[in-house]
């Protein structure tokens, strides 16, 4: 079978884009790093939709780690593989430069960029063996234009951009697409603390945007229609920063 691998899947966007995989048909693995009862829940909605759901935790920011979960599940599924991947996985620790630890500057860094390249390098293999993929990495609005108070989020992000592209490039004779969707504000518990009446104000939309419109972008560049898009980054902010 053809699974989906969703990182932090267990909330806000990430769950959201395991029921829509899980609504074109994918089996879904979903991943997280803590919150257990969140992803019991995401299972639940996903199996609601008939298809199979599969909870892997492991922190994506940790290499062996991501790695031993991966080799497992392998292991428990030699006649499946992992066909689509979205790398959601991510974390904000806003402060500006000039009080920004090395820890906030690292864990950032680490969950962003390292987890995507932890993960995508197991994962791209298998796509590349079977002339199939997608590969997709939510990045932010944030890492094209740059926000303060977010060096190390906006850093984080522009590289997973920069890595999105060149990856497209390898793997595209392949039939294995990578893109980005770098959303703008987006409420789910990463947001809960922004002060969204004034900041809704320099929307154009006017409102934030929801973690289904997001998933349906994503669902687009999974399915087989988006196979000539490629190493493209995707911005979906309500009319924020075009
Ligand atoms: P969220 O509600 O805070 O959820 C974060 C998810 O990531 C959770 O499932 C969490 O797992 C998981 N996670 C965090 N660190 C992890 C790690 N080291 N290993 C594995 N899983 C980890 O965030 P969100 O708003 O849905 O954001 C999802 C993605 O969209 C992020 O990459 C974020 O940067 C990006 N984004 C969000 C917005 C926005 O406005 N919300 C805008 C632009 C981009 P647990 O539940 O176990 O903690």
């Amino acid at each position: 079978m053809k699974y989906a691998l969703v990182t932090g899947g267990s909330r806000g966007i990430g769950r959201a884009v395991c029921l829509q995989l899980a609504e074109m048909g994918y089996p879904v693995v979903i991943n997280y790093a803590h919150n257990q009862q969140a992803a019991e829940e995401t299972k639940t909605m996903v199996e609601a939709k008939g298809v199979v759901a599969e909870l892997l935790p492991f922190d994506v920011s940790d290499g062996d780690a991501t790695e031993s979960a991966i080799v497992q599940w392998q292991a428990a599924h030699p006649d499946d593989h992992i066909a689509v991947l979205v790398n959601n996985a991510g974390i904000r620790q806003d402060t500006l430069m000039i009080f920004m630890e090395n820890s906030q500057w690292h864990d950032v860094l680490n969950t962003t960029l390292n987890g995507f390249f932890y993960l995508t390098r197991y994962l791209v293999k298998g796509m590349v063996s079977k002339r199939f993929g997608r590969i997709i990495n939510i990045v932010s609005l944030s890492g094209i234009k740059g926000m303060p108070g977010q060096v190390n989020y906006s850093a984080a992000k522009a590289a997973l951009i920069g890595a999105t592209k060149a990856l497209a490039l390898e793997v595209a004779p392949r039939k294995v697409t990578a893109n980005a969707v770098a959303p703008g504000f987006v409420a789910t518990d990463m947001t809960k603390g922004l002060d969204e009446e004034s900041l809704k104000k320099q929307i154009p939309c006017g409102r934030f945007g929801k973690p289904e419109e997001v998933a349906s972008l994503v669902g687009f560049l999974a399915s087989e229609q988006a196979a000539y898009i490629t190493g493209e980054v995707i911005s979906i902010n309500g009319g924020l920063y075009t």
